[in-house]
């Protein structure tokens, strides 16, 4: 079910707020044991909210599941850590608040790699997540409770975090619909921080249309976040079904080299000749600095990260080792006890590329070519109103496959790095299904990438591109 065809039953009276989550309850017991999808959920409390519910509101009535890193409040927030297993939000963040606002219910938890930080969900420290097409497989990350969910149908719709690719990957690895916003769109107060220049929340819907209704009722601004712009929101739902005749669509040549797997080539080129049946010219265009994105990117995200969780000190929140001999043990048993291998890795290089000696060499140098991928884009929105590419070099790869090569996990980022590195916002659509190292009918995403604040026309192209079933 989408939230719009819901939204019409609800206003019909054909159903009630507290009839569809108990349904969703029933079909989460039915199948989310095997799914691991949420880490948990509140029924009664989702219901003490349905049972208040306006209808008149654009998203009245409707459960939204919210990723493990933004705060609702008295909710869990783990963030997928040990470090926080135990922690209960103590305010809602702003997009909580906005879509309480419109109307919405917030419902579930759900996995993610810890701290964000990762692109399989494999990286939780709490349990695995399958992927609904094949449970032999990850659903992606590290938003992949929320994109699982969508997928497995125990969730209408979901929130997630995006800072090198967290929404769109694991969308395009389940089949739905995933967008990252715009850098600035999206308030980020009681979003658990992990690159504060990258980092966007955003939707993961079965419908273009839906993630639409999503943005329409997060996107704006917030004194509490003083990067979200003031932007005025446009009117995201008005135009979606105005096509793309005359509309210039731009192939960046560096996104369809080497390393692309055969059937998400095909899928993704079968996705191009139809917009361009629709009117659409189709324009090679070149992004040339794409091939230093992963490393700009794991030089830059890391250094925010070592920075950004200093804050679990054991003190303030979540784990506090026991029996320490003095306040620098405490600090130092606390994080070991609590952080998981990638978050130390990542901790450990970001502390070094901003130590003295090496900042220059690294941190500097890797804002210096930020501006430079952010410069590829600004020429190629000069020629063109929209970017189209795969999500990943390959669907969705088998659980355990790749825990020990963070290198190989690193590089599968290559294609959704750089929208975060610029601020532009992206897409992932479905856009059929391949067979795959042994996997049958395995999802396949079309990336569209937009310049800053281009939602209203990357929703357009998206909604033309969707595939109709
Ligand atoms: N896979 C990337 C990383 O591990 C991106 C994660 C994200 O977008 N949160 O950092």
């Amino acid at each position: 079910m989408t939230i719009s065809k819901l939204r019409q039953q609800l206003v019909a009276g054909e159903t009630t707020p507290a009839a569809i989550l108990n349904n969703l309850a029933g079909e989460i017991s039915a199948r989310d044991g095997q799914t691991g999808a949420y880490l948990s959920y509140n029924l009664e409390a989702a219901l003490a909210e349905a049972a208040n519910a306006d209808l008149s509101l654009p998203l009245g009535g409707i459960p939204i599941a919210i990723k493990d890193n933004i705060n609702v409040l008295g909710q869990p927030c783990t963030c997928g850590s040990k470090f926080l297993e135990n922690f209960i939000s103590p305010y809602d963040a702003t997009v909580i608040r906005k879509l309480r606002a419109a109307g919405a219910i917030p419902f579930g938890r759900m996995n993610q790699d810890e701290f964000a930080m990762g692109s399989s969900t494999e990286n939780s420290a709490l349990q695995i997540t399958r992927n609904p097409h094949d449970p032999a497989r990850i659903p992606g990350g590290s938003s992949g409770g929320s994109a699982a969910a969508v997928a497995d149908f125990t969730a209408i719709a979901s929130l997630g975090s995006d800072t090198g690719g967290s929404i769109r990957q694991p969308a395009s690895h389940c089949g739905v619909v995933g967008l990252k916003p715009s850098y600035g769109r999206v308030s980020r107060y009681g979003l658990v921080a992990f690159a504060s220049s990258l980092d966007q929340i955003g939707p993961l819907t079965q419908t273009v249309e839906d993630a639409a209704l999503i943005l329409q009722a997060i996107a704006g601004g917030d004194p509490l976040d003083s990067t979200c712009l003031d932007a005025p929101v446009p009117d995201y739902l008005s135009g979606l079904n105005d096509g793309v005749k005359g509309l210039k669509l731009g192939i960046p040549k560096e996104y369809f080299g080497e390393g692309i797997d055969p059937g998400v080539r095909k899928n993704v080129e079968a996705a191009i000749q139809a917009l361009a049946a629709q009117g659409a010219e189709i324009v090679p265009i070149s992004l040339p600095h794409t091939e230093h994105a992963v490393a700009t990117y794991y030089v830059i995200a890391p250094a925010e990260a070592s920075s950004n969780l200093s804050r679990f000190d054991g003190i303030r929140y979540g784990h506090r080792a026991a029996n320490p001999s003095d306040i620098l043990d405490l600090y130092q048993k606390s994080r070991e006890q609590g952080f998981g291998p990638e978050v130390k890795r990542r901790i450990i290089l970001g502390t070094y590329v901003l130590s003295s000696g090496y900042y220059d060499a690294y941190y500097t140098r890797a804002q210096k070519v930020r501006t430079l991928i952010r410069r590829d884009f600004e020429t190629a929105f000069a020629q063109v109103d929209a970017i189209l590419s795969p999500v990943a070099p390959s669907p969705a790869r088998k659980i355990g496959g790749s825990s020990n090569d963070p290198l190989h996990e690193y590089l599968s980022d290559i294609f959704t790095l750089a929208a975060n590195l610029a601020g532009i916002p992206g897409i992932s659509i479905p856009c059929g299904t391949t067979d795959f190292d042994g996997g049958k009918n395995l999802p396949v995403g079309l990336q569209i990438l937009a310049p800053h604040l281009g939602e209203a026309k990357l929703l357009r192209i998206a909604k033309a591109a969707e595939i109709k079933s």
